[in-house]
């Protein structure tokens, strides 16, 4: 199938993909409507991908090893203990993690570059509806400029898509009831780095959360530290945030944005639920540094409805204790690609994918699910948990052994 005007609203992860995927599979004009006007590249957070998916995407050619990342071994579970157990906190036990971390911004940086020229890139441009083609022959892209009809629109928009509204208005993210507050900060200002190896990454628990801390690429040859931190607010616990939680989903916060009472809860959970050594990392963190993300998982019923297509967190988003949600993304915009290349016709190309895309979608969103049940929802005894605890409760929890994503079948 060669030929066709394409239209992807988002310019992110799967954005670039995206775009990425239709250039190969032949499409003609290609314009990405990207909303941010150019800070993307700023974003300094971490994101890990597991080497085999890893693996299966450098040879599909959506990542490589210009990329810079670090690669981690070993996961080393900890808890507070307040024996003689040291700064670190009781080693629970360890199991193999050979994943790959990333620094989002030099990440989405490659990937853009490997967007090729003749696709329009229109950062600061906010794609405001989508309007679908009853006879399912093209569909409209509606910006404050005028409008494009275009034979087909990706919805790359992320997890409050503006396409996905158009095509599935009833599917709406749900709150999962807890929060993640994350960090970034230089690798230098780290407390005693020498009791913590590079290639180590930390799960640090805690009766209902847990915090990761690994360590990403800087971009400029150095490292950064990266955490994230489960848990949730007390429920009686006035946020700041104008609403009650009970009945109202929060939004991201973006740096330097928490409210006090945010921040103090953080606090807390550093002095009185972490061991000494991995609350002052997270103590490191300067406001700037840190910022919020509330928890929310949906499945759309379809990855596809008429010549609309859903891509990444726009199509579902699986909580990020799965590890997954680029390499889900990356692996849409991949099957899509292939769809591209074997279909004849555009039904048979979007049929292709959404069959693939809808049930592996699905089986991340369920995986998210019942990580967040066991590592922050009902978490077990911790303290008196050893090797042989700590793996048969993994085995439970993870299930389908899909952590760090499915395999890619193409
Ligand atoms: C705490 C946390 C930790 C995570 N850790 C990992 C991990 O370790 N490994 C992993 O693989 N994944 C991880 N993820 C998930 C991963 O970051 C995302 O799943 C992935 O980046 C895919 O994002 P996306 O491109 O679909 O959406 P987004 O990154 O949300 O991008 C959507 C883009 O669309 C643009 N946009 C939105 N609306 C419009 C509009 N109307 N018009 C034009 N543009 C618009 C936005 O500006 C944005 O740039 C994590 C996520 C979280 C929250």
């Amino acid at each position: 199938m060669r030929g066709g005007k394409v239209a992807v609203v988002g310019g992110s992860i799967a954005g670039c993909a995206a775009a990425l995927a239709a250039y190969r599979g032949g499409a003609d004009e290609i314009t990405v409507y990207e909303r941010a006007a150019g800070r993307l590249a700023d974003r300094g957070v971490g994101l890990a991908v597991h080497n085999s998916r890893y693996a299966e995407l450098d040879s599909a050619g959506y990542l490589d090893a210009d990329m810079p990342w670090v690669q981690l071994e070993r996961r080393r579970w900890y808890v507070r203990d307040g024996s003689a157990a040291g700064p670190l906190g009781h080693e629970i036990g360890s199991m193999p993690f050979p994943f790959r971390t990333y620094n989002w911004g030099p990440l989405w940086r490659e990937l853009r570059g490997h967007v090729p020229d003749c696709v329009t890139f229109r950062p600061g441009v906010a794609v405001d509806t989508v309007r679908a083609d009853p006879e399912e022959a093209g569909a409209e892209v509606v910006t404050a400029d005028g409008s494009e009809r275009v034979d087909l629109v990706i919805g790359a928009d992320g997890y409050r898509s503006v396409v996905r509204e158009a095509v599935f208005a009833s599917v709406r993210p749900a709150y999962a009831g807890y929060l993640a507050w994350r960090g970034a900060f230089p690798a230098d200002r780290l407390p005693e780095p020498e009791l913590w190896a590079p290639q180590d990454c930390a799960y640090v628990v805690f009766p209902g959360g847990h915090v990761i801390v690994y360590r990403i690429p800087d971009g400029v040859g150095g490292h950064r530290v990266n955490w994230v931190l489960y848990t949730a607010p007390p429920p009686d616990l006035d946020l700041g945030l104008g609403v009650d939680l009970r009945l109202t989903a929060p939004t991201s916060l973006p740096p330097g944005g928490l409210t006090r009472a945010l921040t103090a809860h953080l606090t807390y959970v550093c002095d009185a639920l972490l061991p000494p050594y991995w609350g002052d990392l997270v103590r490191a963190t300067a406001p700037e540094e840190l910022f919020l993300q509330p928890m929310y998982d949906y499945t759309a019923p379809r990855y596809t409805s008429g010549r609309v297509l859903l891509m990444g967190d726009a199509a579902t988003v699986a909580r990020p204790h799965t590890g997954a949600g680029a390499v889900k993304a990356l692996q849409d915009a991949t099957v899509l690609e292939s769809a591209f290349a074997t279909a004849t016709t555009w039904p048979d190309a979007l049929d292709t994918y959404d069959t693939d895309r809808t049930i592996a979608g699905a089986a991340m969103v369920d995986l998210g699910r019942r990580l967040g049940h066991a590592l922050v929802e009902e978490t077990p005894p911790w303290r008196s948990m050893d090797q042989t605890a700590l793996e048969t409760w993994w085995k439970q929890a993870d299930g389908s052994g899909a952590f760090g994503g499915r395999e890619l079948r193409r």
